[in-house]
């Protein structure tokens, strides 16, 4: 089997024990395996009190509250025990056992490990409550439970473990379990070990304090080996799984580039990341894709045939999706929206790398561009609640809302979570994105809206540098990131495409030049979504990685 360990699972909507993209790609991780009976047991911590629920005040301020749920709904308790030394004390771990069922038969189980458990101190029991809550120690405590605690249970639960996928390096102490159960040879740990790093940016990896670290993990572990392996100043996760494991790979091309640069000296290689197409195709187009492309779900491949469906009946199934989704947002929100009208989509974590309110730099030139063709906009993302600017980027965006009120119509869903990304990205008509490059790794919201003919408009960069055939299955917003130009002349030319393309390209093929609109949501749906699914990132986890 493999063990797939991630500190957040995107499995269900009301099940809150994910905060983003990392997180839905370990839940399509899972949902794919199943459908293609990889045989994977995936490992991560209970999350009582969720990520957090998000309201909106007018003036656009983020209240939080806990998203406290239950795991007895959903999954049942198993009755093994391991435990862990954190300071000094012996903490015992407890898992949920949820199965997630593919239609297909194929079953993966989820293991949620859980400290709430009598005998614990009381602190103890809150090391599974917030995902990414607390401070430093809190969140070392949680990868304790998450790396050594998981790998300690699966022994317990008897499970054959085959490799160990670390999906990103909240769970890289597990290869520290894993040396001192083999003699402390490095070389057969590397065999065991496959490691999935999912951020460009240095200072975002995750790291330690050795202070911190000795009076967390006692003295289990010598400080040799967490030099040797973790780094000689702080302990690196990321660098801790990159020297214990035989397969490391980025999510997409350009990420893995990106991280030979930050960590020379090591073999990392790429699979482009995908989402489950089944799971993220709306209703109205399964039916379409049923009818005329029988098999896709198992087999996005054939996504290719998309030509078969008629233009009237991809268009009217697209309209139908999106009539829900402008009577959901009517609903929640107040705002007004029109069906007929070009609608923009943009969810994401609200981080300010994202830049929510790129669209709004120039608001003469956005007013202008609304003269040639109505436009209106619909919004969402959740801001950490230590993330001062993402919140900041929130207000804004209420700002230019009022600002625009009259004349573009903007709306923003609060709450962000998966049931609302399957909304938008099918309700849609175009998906932007706006990342500063290179920070986003890879970005998936982008291949949802494609399985849905929506249309991608995006900055160049994660996996769009990959998707992006301009004017064909999209359009890019700025240049290439292999053209030589200066940040600052990036940021011009990012402008640049992204109002003059909506004034010359999009307004006028949406409004006017209808059939080849419904040209390109063929291109989104078949030379994209075609390929940026998790069956095809799976198929190649399974040969390139697991039998590696
Ligand atoms: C798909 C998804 C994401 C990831 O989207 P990005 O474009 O990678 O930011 C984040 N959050 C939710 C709820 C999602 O469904």
């Amino acid at each position: 089997m493999i063990a797939y360990f991630s500190m957040e699972i995107g499995i269900a909507s009301e099940i809150p024990t994910y905060s983003g993209g990392l997180g839905v790609l370990a839940g399509d991780t899972i949902r794919s395996s199943a459908d293609l009976r990889i045989p994977l047991v995936a490992v991560t911590l209970v999350s009582r009190k969720g990520y957090l629920r998000q309201e909106i005040t007018e003036r656009g301020e983020q209240l939080e509250y806990h998203d406290e749920w239950h795991p007895s709904n959903f999954m049942t308790l198993l009755p093994n025990e391991v435990t862990v030394q954190i300071e000094g004390r012996d903490v015992k771990v407890k898992s949920w056992l949820y199965k997630h069922q593919s239609l297909l038969g194929g079953e993966v189980p989820i293991l949620f490990l859980d400290t709430d458990i009598d005998g614990n101190s009381p602190d103890d029991r809150e090391i599974t409550d917030y995902l990414y809550g607390g401070d430093e120690r809190y969140r070392l405590k949680q990868e304790v439970v998450l790396g050594i605690g998981g790998a300690r249970m699966l022994k317990a639960l008897e499970f054959n473990v085959r490799n160990y996928h670390m999906n990103e390096g909240h769970s890289s102490l597990l290869t520290l379990e894993l040396l001192l159960h083999n003699d402390l040879d490095a070389d057969r740990v590397r065999n065991l070990c496959i490691f999935t790093t999912h951020t460009p940016i240095e200072a975002a990896h995750d790291k330690f304090h050795y202070n911190v670290v000795k009076e967390c993990l006692g003295d289990e572990f010598s400080q040799g080996i967490l030099e040797e392996y973790g780094g000689r100043d702080v302990l690196n996760m990321t660098l801790l799984a990159l020297n214990l494991s035989k397969y490391v790979n980025g999510v997409t091309t350009a990420h893995m580039e990106y991280s030979r640069k930050l960590y020379p000296g090591y073999h990392i290689r790429s699979v482009t990341n995908g989402v489950h197409s089944y799971t993220w195709t709306c209703p109205c187009l399964r039916e379409l894709f049923d009818e005329y492309i029988p098999g896709w779900a198992n087999e996005p491949e054939l996504l290719v045939r998309v030509d078969e469906i008629p233009n009237d009946e991809l268009w009217s199934a697209h309209l139908s999706a999106k009539n829900d989704f402008i009577d959901y947002v009517n609903e929640t929100t107040g705002v007004e929206l029109d069906v007929s009208t070009l609608t923009i989509g943009f969810a994401r974590r609200a981080t300010a790398y994202k830049r929510a309110t790129l669209v709004f730099s120039d608001l003469e030139r956005l007013r202008e561009i609304n003269k040639r063709g109505d436009l209106q906009l619909v919004f969402a993302g959740k801001a950490h609640p230590r993330n001062h600017s993402g919140k900041t980027m929130i207000r804004e965006v209420f700002e230019y809302k009022k600002l625009l009120k009259d004349e573009i119509k903007i709306a923003y869903l609060p709450d962000y979570d998966m049931s609302i990304g399957a909304k938008l990205t099918c309700g849609v008509d175009v998906w932007l994105n706006t990342p500063l490059p290179p920070l986003e790794a890879s970005g998936t919201s982008g291949m949802k809206a494609a399985h849905n003919g929506v249309i991608n408009f995006s900055v160049l960069d994660g996996w769009w540098i990959e998707g992006c055939v301009e004017d064909v299955t999209g359009w890019a917003i700025g240049p290439s990131p292999d053209e030589k130009v200066d940040e600052k002349e990036r940021r011009r030319r990012e402008l640049e495409d992204l109002y003059n393309k909506l004034e010359y390209l999009i307004i006028p093929t949406f409004y006017k030049k209808r059939d080849d609109w419904i040209g390109m949501m063929e291109n989104s749906i078949g030379k994209v979504a075609y390929y940026f699914n998790s069956h095809r990132m799976m198929r190649r986890y399974a040969t390139e990685a697991y039998l590696f």
